[in-house]
């Protein structure tokens, strides 16, 4: 499998941290955001858990040091979700508070639904206690309407993708035209109510639609933030803040880079056209 890591490069910012930081000052040179990433998830040991969180404390410090502009995003099953609430809450904790002390922000994005809830549960109990927490939602969920208008309420900041996980008929929009304009209703409602959402997409419609939008609306580019992940339309990424957008990129390392580029390729056919015929090209 270890072929798979040069393609995976195109996605994933090294498997060390430091492999990754002149990949944020590059991104930050260009006055593009960050969010960095340690790849993780599902962890099955309490002790890989305190280890993930305890690499996100290091991250931070960086951060701080290097004077990045960036902040953090964590999968709540890296921080030990599998092995019960309490404990992965505690672990994640220990995040929050140094992010809260550094005035720095934590944003948890969302795994497949069965996490769902307990995943929006501990963000609001982190909320709650610190403030300097962000939720992710997915347009692709049926349920997505429901809870953006809870987080809208609770002032939590949200990030808004369409979903990277296959979900089942009965709980989630299957036709893409379907996540698309379920993506668009939600946009609206948070660039209208919501605490400085984040458009998190690379398909160039919609982002032509919250262009649209905001300008109707006399919506301020400061009151929100464009995101995209590290690798996929640095074109745009770099054409929005041209155009006064703020946008922020999404910047993966780590050994644990499998699951996540995985995804990647699933999003996309040709993608794993370009794996294979590289491959057999030898
Ligand atoms: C910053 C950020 C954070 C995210 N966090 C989460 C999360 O917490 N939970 C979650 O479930 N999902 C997350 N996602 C992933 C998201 O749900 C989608 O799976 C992913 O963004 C692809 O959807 P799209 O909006 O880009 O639209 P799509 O319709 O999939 O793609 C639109 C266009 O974008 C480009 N593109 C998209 N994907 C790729 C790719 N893999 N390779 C090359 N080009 C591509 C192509 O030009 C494509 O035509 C995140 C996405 C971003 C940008």
């Amino acid at each position: 499998m270890s072929f798979l890591i040069i393609f995976a490069r195109r996605f994933v910012a090294g498997e060390e941290l430091s492999e990754a930081i002149p990949s944020i000052k590059r991104l930050n040179d260009k006055g593009i955001m960050t969010t960095i990433d340690h790849l993780g998830e599902n962890v099955t040991s309490e002790e890989i858990a305190r280890a993930a969180a305890d690499s996100y404390l290091e991250i931070l410090d960086i951060i701080e040091r290097e004077k990045l502009n960036s902040n953090v995003s964590l999968k709540l099953t890296q921080m030990g979700l599998d092995l019960g609430d309490d404990f992965c809450f505690s672990n994640v904790e220990r995040i929050v508070e140094k992010a809260y002390k550094l005035n720095n922000f934590v944003r948890i994005d969302m795994e497949g639904s069965k996490y769902t809830q307990r995943t929006l549960d501990i963000s609001y109990r982190l909320f709650e206690k610190y403030g300097n927490v962000g939720v992710v939602i997915q347009s692709m969920l049926l349920r997505s309407e429901d809870d953006i208008k809870e987080l809208n309420k609770r002032g939590i900041r949200v990030r808004l993708c369409k979903g990277a996980y296959k979900e089942p008929e009965a709980i989630a929009f299957q036709k893409k035209e379907q996540v698309n304009e379920n993506y668009i209703k939600l946009m609206k409602m948070l660039l209208t109510e919501g605490k400085y959402p984040a458009i998190a997409t690379h398909d160039e419609k919609i982002i032509n639609e919250c262009k649209r939008f905001v300008k109707e609306n006399k919506i301020d580019s400061s009151r929100f933030e464009f995101q995209m992940l590290y690798g996929i339309r640095r074109d745009l990424q770099v054409s929005l803040v041209k155009e006064g957008y703020r946008m922020r990129v999404y910047v993966p390392y780590g050994k644990e880079w499998f699951p996540y580029f995985y995804r990647r390729l699933r999003e996309r056919k040709e993608n794993v056209f370009f794996v294979l015929r590289n491959f057999f090209r030898g």
